[in-house]
């Protein structure tokens, strides 16, 4: 009797562990090696490196490191495979999704035993979370292929996607990866993360189970080498990539120019925040969700504590105790809380940063100091008092480190929340469902929780603002990262020779200093015409060369403080889409009125006959119609998610969006690309047409006249890729589209992998008559998911 007493006084588990049976001898089949998984087999192992038990040291596979060649054959495999595949009907495809679902649930205990084993994760998560979540990714996709056709009209399959994935979650985000590729009719060659590369190749061994058609799934291991080698591969036409900001970075500039289409997701140092009216023995738990589940190896880890000064006190207290009993430990044991980290370098990257912690002064709490003496282990480890400044709260730690700081209100809370490059997620504490709310619409990040943190479903999209990246998985908004618009390509635009420069006696030669009120076309920043900070005009020509006009040349400063006006004017965001609808017909009944003119300004300039101006003119009008009546009808969703959870999908503005205009149409395109980013919320700065930018000049007045608040829209002309430069390199700006030539495209792509703006680039001919509708609502957006909890 004495024993049960003191089991119930110290309710401390014996031992539970997982069998790993199974899992041992299927890796002892495979004890020569691992080959890559192309068309539909194994191949010969090649050159092999060795994979890791992380929690026991031992070595447990060796693994091909894949080289140019193998990545060669697998797009080779997807190429040919491709079309076939997306010429099956959605049904048929749906079938082999829902086989590969089945497959992956009956298999559920092998997947999570070979999970832990390969990253060190408890198996509590792998096969409470992981794995069942990778079935439901897959259910999920199963239908959207039957459904594709109906659901995303006007699109098609992007064709071959090379996909590269981390260590943190392997199974999972092969799952988040490939279910959506597959179900919109792609190929796919996928590489995992040398670190935990085994329960990829073990879903291609379902993959062969399935009777999935070969070279539809194609699996390559190896490191960075191999990752880099499948992002050059000039038969891949999209890449999606989930792992750290800095490779995130150098695949945009890898595909800068290159057309393929492109997905980021990537780090984070989200916030979690906690009011004083918080519910402190639940937010205690969701801390422990949200930094202590996989070792806080998660991108989207709540790993700052933002916690109101009168409440913080008895947090930390409730969070220490709550620490201790923590259990740290063998990964595979059933009641181990916190499992070993992915590998000796990574903690020894913890180990580094808390060193500098350490330098800086700050105080930490470690949960538990008694580790395993083998394996790779940290503490859960609470460090208060943390300055924003400090290393640890700014760098993505990526381990089992919580950082806590003190807010005084709620504007400081939101401040502090958005000081940081990232916007992957948020998690916000109250019992106050307004001031949630609030905070969850102020914040900058893909996802906000309430009362609640780390909750994922495949019907909901999940990913970053800012350097989090771009694109979105799970639900709708992921799968039209895997279509494209069904239309024919327009012709390439060769590089366009600079009208300004063109002409002998044009361009800067020519180009003088402006002296004083003349006929010379200002730049328009902030609601006002401004000279341009050079002081220099260029002469506008018609196609026989006679000078029209005269236009501002703008450069680098007048960029500048372009931005600086639409940053300026970020309440637009924020006011009403029925204001916002009522500005917009304003413009397009104002630019109506004007209808004469402006089809005299553009025969004049373009030399385009009355009636094709006129024609251009009446396009133009009528699209300014349509986004103003669009501006409150481009609704959000509410996901079905989880049950008790409402998941809300909130399309949100950029903010600052530079838009580049062709010389193509220049007043449609000008106006086909303006109104829709400012019908969403968006505050842009336009550069028009460089050879014809007379028309948008002439639009001041239309804008003057029509309520849109200063900074809304800024007009700067000039050399169209002189002014995408400062675009795509400002930090202030969000967004770029740019229509225009290769070169500038490519440009445009390369220099906003500094602060990962999204880009949105053409180098082709557009049919201008044709271009409006939904695809460029969404291009203006991103969106945000907000889970709130209902119920006790
Ligand atoms: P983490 O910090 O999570 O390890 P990484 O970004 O280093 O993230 O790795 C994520 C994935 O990207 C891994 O599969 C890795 O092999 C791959 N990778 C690393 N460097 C490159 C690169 N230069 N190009 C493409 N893939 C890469």
């Amino acid at each position: 009797m004495g024993v049960i007493k003191d089991i119930l006084r110290t309710m401390d588990y014996g031992p539970s562990p997982e069998s790993t049976e199974h899992v041992g001898v299927w890796l002892e089949e495979h004890k020569s090696g691992f080959g890559h998984f192309i068309n539909g087999a194994f191949t010969k192992p090649g050159d092999l490196f060795d994979v890791f038990n992380p929690a026991r040291g031992e070595r447990i596979a060796r693994v091909s490191q894949g080289s140019a060649k193998d990545i060669d054959a697998a797009v080779a495999a997807a190429r040919k495979a491709q079309p076939k595949w997306a010429a099956l009907s959605g049904f048929e495809r749906s079938k082999h999704i829902y086989a590969l679902a089945r497959h992956v649930q009956k298999r559920e205990r092998f997947l999570s035993v070979l999970e832990t084993i390969d990253n060190g994760k408890p198996i509590r998560e792998s096969r409470d979370i992981d794995i069942p979540l990778v079935a439901r990714h897959f259910y999920h996709h199963a239908g959207w292929a039957s459904l594709i056709e109906s659901e995303l009209p006007g699109t098609k399959p992007v064709g071959v996607c090379g996909q590269i994935i981390p260590w943190n979650f392997p199974l999972l985000m092969l799952a988040w990866k490939i279910a959506p590729a597959l179900a919109a009719g792609n190929t796919i060659v996928l590489k995992p993360a040398e670190f935990t590369p085994l329960t990829a190749l073990a879903f291609a061994a379902i993959c062969v189970e399935t009777g999935l058609p070969p070279g539809v799934v194609n699996i390559v291991t190896g490191d960075g080498a191999t990752g880099a080698a499948l992002v050059a591969h000039a038969g891949v036409d999209k890449i999606a990539f989930t792992g750290s900001t800095e490779v995130g970075r150098a695949i945009r500039k890898a595909t800068a120019g290159t057309g393929k289409k492109l997905s980021l997701e990537l780090g984070g140092k989200s916030p979690f925040i906690v009011f004083e009216d918080a519910d402190l023995d639940s937010a205690v738990e969701g801390v422990v969700d949200a930094i202590w589940f996989n070792q806080g190896q998660v991108c989207c880890a709540g790993s700052r504590l933002l916690v109101a000064e009168g409440a913080a006190d008895a947090l930390y207290a409730k969070l220490r105790a709550r620490m201790a009993n923590l259990t740290i430990g063998d990964p595979l044991d059933k009641s181990t809380d916190v499992g070993a980290i992915v590998a000796p370098v990574q903690l020894e990257r913890i180990r580094r940063l808390m060193r500098q912690g350490e330098e800086e002064g700050l105080e930490f709490f470690r949960a538990n100091d008694s580790l395993p003496d083998r394996g790779c282990f940290y503490p859960p480890t609470l460090v208060t008092g943390v300055d924003p400044a400090s290393v640890l709260a700014r760098e993505e730690i990526f381990g089992p480190v919580l950082v806590a700081t003190t807010f005084r209100t709620p504007d400081e809370a939101v401040a502090l929340a958005n000081n940081t490059r990232y916007g992957l997620a948020a998690s916000v504490w109250t019992e106050n469902v307004n001031r949630a709310l609030e905070v969850a619409a102020r914040i900058k990040a893909g996802v906000v929780w309430i009362n609640s943190t780390n909750m994922f479903d495949a019907a909901a999209g999940f990913g970053g603002y800012r350097e989090s990246g771009f694109g979105r998985e799970g639900g709708r908004e992921g799968l039209s990262e895997y279509r494209i618009a069904d239309e024919p390509k327009g012709k390439p635009n060769s590089s366009r020779p600079l009208r300004l420069n063109a002409s002998p006696g044009v361009g800067p030669a020519r180009n003088v200093v402006d002296e004083g009120p003349d006929r010379t076309a200002k730049l328009y920043v902030g609601g006002k015409q401004a000279r341009p900070d050079s002081g220099y005009s260029y002469a506008v020509l018609d196609p026989a060369g006679r000078e029209v006009g005269l236009a501002g040349l703008g450069n680098r400063k007048d960029i500048r403080n372009a931005v600086e006006a639409a940053a300026k004017a970020s309440s637009w965001g924020a006011a009403t889409a029925h204001n916002r609808a009522q500005v917009l017909y304003y413009v397009a009944e104002n630019l109506a009125a004007r209808a004469d003119e402006f089809t005299r300004r553009l025969s004049a300039m373009t030399g385009a006959s009355a009636r094709a101006a006129k024609a251009e003119v009446d396009a133009s009008i009528r699209r300014a119609f349509v986004y103003a009546g669009y501006a409150d009808k481009f609704d959000g969703a509410v996901h079905a998610t989880r049950s008790r959870f409402v998941t809300l999908a909130m399309n949100e503005p950029w903010g600052v969006m530079g838009i580049l205009c062709p010389d193509e149409a220049p007043l449609l395109a000008f106006v086909s690309l303006v109104m829709p980013a400012i019908a969403m919320g968006n505050c842009v700065v336009a550069v028009p047409s460089a050879s014809y930018p007379l028309s948008a000049t002439d639009f001041y007045s239309v804008l003057d006249t029509s309520d849109v608040p200063a900074g809304v829209v800024n007009i700067v002309t000039g050399e169209a890729n002189v002014l995408a430069k400062t675009l795509a390199e400002h930090d202030g700006v969000d967004a770029v589209w740019y229509v225009g030539d290769i070169e500038g495209a490519a440009q445009v792509e390369a220099l906003s992998a500094g602060n990962l703006k999204a880009t949105w680039t053409s180098a082709a001919t557009t049919d201008w008559a044709k271009a409006e509708g939904r695809e460029f609502l969404r291009r203006a957006t991103q969106v945000k998911n907000i889970w709130t909890p209902y119920g006790e």
